[in-house]
């Protein structure tokens, strides 16, 4: 059986705009929308009151200025609010030192060691929220979700608004779904939301009546289980402490174009030429990664999103195919720069080999391609979507980030 954990997530409520309210008392109790420094066109975020007014992060300056004419506009800071995060994570962290940063505004916190040395989960949620206001600004406020797993903890976060608190114990976990939302829920973007509506699924009872093969046959290996589990509330997935992922073994690529890409098939392609170069990495090194994360920069536009799956890959069609889910809300006007990860990286030799005969061919024909690729040189065969594309080709000093490692390996597979 699955041994309890106590996991909190903490999210701080409209942080941006809290932010600056926090840093500039005259904007307090007023509406509030945050817009990027330059190219004022919509609102990054809203303050509490302004949400209260109908207005919503993505609208238009113009639409937001419709619903309420007097909306202060404020510039976006991320220097004020990396600074702010740092102190919040700071609070965190001393709770549990199992403390995954999700995001600038949220965290996760797996206080099942150490919930005893302070009073028990309820007391540990209401000191941070304490600590938040004394430690930070008094303007500061959070909402926290708790739960057995990280799914709960999120979406029962997600629950209670302003300020809020939650606890999510097994007797009511299906009570809590079915008040959710399922599109919106950890994980599951746009594509994967309108595929299940589709199928007709649109809540949570229905997607609970939906048997594993079924979900198989229409998602696959790996969303299939997924969304059965999500359907149940079940999520095994670890909180991934601040030192676990550091240590962690990674492979990456960073690349800044020569000119703003605008069009979505210019940027997908960017995307999957470093999952390619990244995969490839990874191949070489004999590993395989669970972690994938993408960062996404145009104008002052900060997007960076993560996942830890619950398999490994090594694929750079895999490695795309999470990306892409990953930067569903992604709302820039252009791109300027991409950043891939994938870390956690374990041995391949240590996974299964696949069960199925479609993995089997698959992996049979990366092998293959990567075989010509040693022998031809990088991208001498490369996957057709980068067809008639500049394909950037991997740097030549930081092969791997370590060049003794590629000398090595050019020598073992001699
Ligand atoms: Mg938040």
């Amino acid at each position: 059986m699955e041994s309890q954990r106590i996991i909190l997530h903490v999210d701080l409520n409209s942080f941006f705009a809290t932010a600056e309210q926090q840093a500039n008392p005259k904007l307090r109790g007023k509406p509030v929308g945050i817009i990027k420094a330059t190219g004022r066109t919509c609102l990054i975020a809203t303050s509490v009151e302004a949400k209260k007014l109908g207005i919503k992060t993505g609208m238009s300056v113009h639409e937001a200025k419709k619903n309420y004419a007097k909306i202060i506009l404020v510039p976006a800071d991320f220097d004020k609010y990396e600074d702010i995060t740092f102190r919040f994570i700071n609070i965190c962290k001393t709770y549990s030192p199992v403390c995954e940063v999700f995001s600038l505004d949220e965290c996760f916190i797996d206080i099942t060691e150490s919930e005893r040395l302070f009073g028990g989960f309820l007391n540990i949620a209401f000191e941070i929220k304490e600590r938040l206001r004394s430690e930070v600004g008094e303007w500061m406020s959070c909402s926290i979700g708790i739960s057995h797993n990280r799914l709960l903890a999120k979406l029962g976060g997600s629950l209670v608004k302003y300020d809020g608190l939650i606890y999510i114990d097994k007797k009511s976990v299906f009570e809590v779904l079915d008040k959710c939302e399922l599109t919106g829920v950890l994980g599951l973007g746009h594509g994967l939301g309108r595929h299940l509506g589709t199928l007709g699924i649109d809540n949570f009872p229905k997607l609970r009546n939906c048997p594993l093969p079924y979900l198989i046959s229409n998602f696959g290996p790996f969303w299939g289980p997924h969304l059965y589990n999500l359907a149940r509330g079940i999520d095994g997935s670890p909180v991934n402490s601040f030192h676990s992922l550091a240590d962690a073994k990674s492979v990456g690529r960073t690349y800044t174009t020569h000119r703003n890409l605008y069009k979505k098939e210019e940027i997908e392609r960017l995307i999957r030429n470093l999952c390619e170069e990244a995969a490839a990495k990874a191949r070489r090194m004999k590993m395989a990664g669970r972690y994938v994360g993408i960062a996404l920069r145009g104008a002052e536009n900060h997007f960076w999103r993560h996942i830890t799956l619950k398999h490994y890959l090594d694929d750079g069609r895999d490695l795309f195919d999470i990306c892409l889910r990953l930067t569903e809300t992604w709302r820039g006007e252009y791109v300027r720069f991409c950043g891939i990860t994938l870390s956690m990286l374990t041995k391949k030799e240590y996974l299964p080999t696949p069960l199925l005969s479609s993995d089997l061919r698959r992996e049979k024909l990366i092998d293959a391609m990567d075989k010509v690729n040693l022998v031809w040189g990088d991208y001498a065969v490369y996957p057709a979507q980068l067809l008639g594309t500049n394909i950037i080709r991997p740097e030549v000093n930081g092969y791997f980030g370590d060049k003794t490692f590629r000398l090595n390996f050019l020598r073992s597979s001699g």
